[in-house]
């Protein structure tokens, strides 16, 4: 099996624990991107909403909608605790690392967006 096949599964057992996770810590969500074609990963670029090499393009990220008691979360309340939580996790490929989008600089931070790394770089 490949590298990125072990990975893509991997990451999508931690995804489910993430949303578990956010009940457990009494926030609720809704989906948001998961996958995400080169096509539309260049026009977020363009549009300076996104990067073109996103992991969002490989399966290795999700993007989830925080809500406290039916309000949507528009920063990142909830989220800290989540990425904290979900960086914690450790992936069998070397090198591999889960990464939370709240510590991204650019093109800006994304809090609501969890990846898992294959370089460990590209978030
Ligand atoms: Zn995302």
């Amino acid at each position: 099996m490949s590298d990125l096949l072990t990975l893509q599964m991997e990451f999508m057992q931690a995804a489910a624990l993430l949303i578990q996770k956010v009940k457990e810590l009494g926030y609720d969500c809704t989906g948001g991107d998961l996958f995400r074609s080169p096509q539309q990963a260049a026009q977020n670029a363009a549009d300076g909403t996104g990067v073109t090499n996103s992991l969002h393009c490989d399966r290795l990220a999700i993007d989830l909608n925080l809500f406290k008691d039916g309000q949507y979360i528009t920063d990142d309340t909830g989220h800290r605790d989540l990425g904290a939580w979900w960086k914690t996790l450790t992936p069998s490929v070397p090198g591999a690392q889960f990464k939370w989008g709240g510590d991204i600089v650019h093109p800006r931070a994304d809090p609501n967006h969890y990846s898992l790394s294959p370089d460990g770089v590209r978030a």
